[in-house]
């Protein structure tokens, strides 16, 4: 077994490689950037080495520096982690041939599963079924747009280079094909440094099936089962659980073997992940199931597994690449339970899920019997702007599906964090839906119902009087209005927009100035209102700030137009991603500043829209 192990990644997914490399007993080293110095990482580690600025392609993307990084502290193996350099096969070659362990797969597996259109060729050559579509080499926009009407619209236009969700577009009709092709492969050059695209039929209920394998290097590879990950947002995994709702054991069987064999196409070793695309409109079915790809690495939602086999998957991964067998043979694993988990993210859904950043002030996750929460921060941290906005993922295990949905429900609202927003109220309002709750969603479900999903909680009645009651003198404050002899109404800011509340009784004998109220996971902050408009928050008053750093890519609107709420004023291309800023309500748009193509620091005024009533 390795002694000592650098982790060539962050957040919650580095934390939870040190977690098992410590109970092994080995030693090890973080890196980390200028804006991880106090990251949960870096405390978490024995060691921790310092590779550069913030912006991930000069520090955690920079393969010579984490190589150096593991030379200097003598690190005899290094783990990717997922994202990053995970799937790099040119890093991964370049850690063994400076004598170290890489912990994953060879770097020639890693190359054959790295390009979707290169892995689909492979896979049907081995005989694993594959979605129509378009594979070819001709990436002229006529040509591509004449493949798409071939294939039969709706169609799917992938980045060969693309992962997490990126570098997608779905394309309705042939109208769309032009602006869509051009989207996808400015996005994809952005993120991945690489445009080319393949076009894909577009399943209908499509429900997105994948299979944990592992390999070691005596040509063994067995399967740990399927996840479902169907609740998706814009091609993300939103919550995650194992088994898969209405998997019948004749299926498992058939989807499990065809991930073995894919596995084994590629020579295989160590953890990776072999996805599916599954018609789900009559259920699973084994004919109606799809190679997708293959994730050469450790997943997100490996935990999942974990809670149903028993198993430590980066203890098996660690064990792999020391060269030892694979703990376990197929026969000796098998299914307990159901296991469920939600991504939390600091991101606001009720606007439009723009990423949240700032010092997590107040950071508290739910707890219960089953439970396990996988983190890379801490009450204190900082969320910056650099990375993927995850901060957390709760997973919850029990012997029921309808068991492990309800813990994880009741975690999510048990969680508290402010001021950074987060997904948490989303996410229970995801596990409550019909569909979720019946185990029949497809991956469109939060297109058609997410808009629902996302609206805020309000807080219930009681806890604002409660809070309201802790803000004010047992005597009446000045402002406070009389509106019966028994009656005190009180004005307050609740998160920057002023509500009139009720009193009851005395207020408190030593009032406070401003309190947080947390339940149904989300957080909100009441503090009294003063006429002189002291605490009177940017919110509702038409200004659209820059909700972080980033550049303007399109400009939709000029002065003096006037708006309708929620139309597209502009976009912001910040964290990889295309941010759509729209008007908060109808009015003109009285001031324009943004101009396509700038570049915009967090909280930069970019446009104001003035109320037409007034
Ligand atoms: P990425 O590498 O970015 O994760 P994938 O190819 O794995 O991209 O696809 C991500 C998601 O997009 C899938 O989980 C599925 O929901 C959806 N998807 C992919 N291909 C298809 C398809 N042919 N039809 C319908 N949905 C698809």
């Amino acid at each position: 077994m390795i002694k000592s192990l650098l982790i060539a990644n962050r957040g919650e997914i580095a934390c939870r490689v040190i977690r098992t490399a410590r109970r092994l007993g080995i030693r090890t080293i973080a890196v980390y950037s200028d804006a991880d110095a106090n990251a949960l990482h870096v405390r978490s580690a024995d060691e921790a080495v310092h590779i550069g600025p913030s912006a991930a392609r000069e520090s955690y993307l920079v393969g010579e520096k984490i190589i150096a990084a593991a030379k200097q502290s003598g690190a005899e193996a290094i783990h990717p982690g997922y994202g990053f350099l995970s799937e790099n096969a040119a890093f991964a070659e370049a850690v063994l041939d400076a004598g170290l362990v890489w912990v994953g797969p060879k770097p020639a597996s890693i190359t054959a599963m790295g390009l979707k259109d290169a892995a689909k060729t492979l896979m049907i050559a081995a005989g694993v079924p594959c979605t129509p579509g378009y594979l070819g080499e001709n990436q002229d926009p006529a040509n591509l747009a004449n493949e798409a009407g071939k294939i039969g619209y709706p169609v799917l236009i992938k980045a060969v280079a693309g992962g997490g969700g990126k570098g997608m577009r779905l394309v309705e009709a042939a109208e769309d094909f032009a602006d869509a092709l051009a989207s996808c492969q400015r996005e994809a050059s952005a993120s991945f440094g690489n445009a080319h695209v393949l076009i894909e039929k577009y399943i209908l209920s499509p429900r997105h099936i994948e299979v944990q394998v592992f390999g070691d290097s005596f040509g063994q590879v067995v399967h740990l089962f399927e996840r479902d990950c169907s609740l998706q947002r814009r091609h993300q995994k939103v919550i995650e659980e194992a088994p898969a709702p209405g998997m019948d054991a004749a299926t498992r069987e058939a989807v499990c073997a065809a991930a073995v064999r894919a596995a084994q196409a590629v020579d295989y070793e160590g953890a990776g992940t072999i996805e599916f695309i599954a018609d789900g409109s009559e259920g699973l079915r084994a004919d109606r199931i799809w190679f997708m790809e293959m994730n050469t690495r450790l997943q997100v939602e490996h935990p999942v597994t974990e809670e149903i086999t028993g198993q430590d998957l980066v203890e098996w991964q660690l064990r792999v690449a020391s060269g030892e067998k694979l703990p376990k043979t197929q026969e000796e694993l098998s299914i307990n339970g159901w296991a469920m988990e939600a991504r939390l993210y600091a991101e606001d859904p009720a606007k439009g899920f723009l990423p949240s950043i700032g010092t997590l002030e107040l950071f508290e996750l739910g707890k219960t019997e089953g439970g396990r929460v996988d983190t890379g921060v801490y009450e204190g941290a900082e969320v910056s702007p650099f990375y993927d906005p995850m901060i957390a993922k709760l997973i919850a295990h029990g012997d029921t599906r309808d068991l492990a949905r309800e813990r994880l429900s009741d975690m999510l609202h048990d969680s508290a964090v402010w001021p950074v927003r987060t997904n948490a109220a989303f996410l229970i309002n995801a596990l409550a839906h019909p569909d979720f709750a019946a185990g029949t969603v497809d991956t469109g479900l939060i297109g058609r119902d997410g808009e629902a999903m996302a609206t805020d909680p309000e807080p219930s009645a009681e806890m604002l009087l409660d809070a309201a009651m802790a803000l004010v003198a047992p005597t009446l404050a000045p402002g406070f209005r009389l509106n019966a002899p028994d009656r005190r109404v009180a004005s307050f800011l609740l998160d920057g927009e002023r509500v009139e509340i009720e009193l009851d009784g005395p207020g408190s004998d030593e009032p406070e100035t401003s309190i947080l109220i947390a339940e149904s996971g989300k957080v909100w902050q009441l503090q009294p209102w003063r006429e002189d408009g002291t605490g009177h928050g940017h919110a509702g008053d038409g200004t659209i700030l820059s909700p972080m750093p980033g550049k303007i890519i399109a400009v939709e609107v000029i002065e003096g137009q006037a708006v309708t709420k929620g139309q597209k004023l502009l976009t912001l291309e910040a964290m990889k991603m295309e941010h759509s800023l729209t008007a908060p309500f109808d009015g003109v748009v009285a001031e324009l500043k943004a101009v396509a193509g700038a570049q915009v620091q967090v909280e930069a005024v970019l446009a104001r829209i003035e109320a037409l009533t007034e």
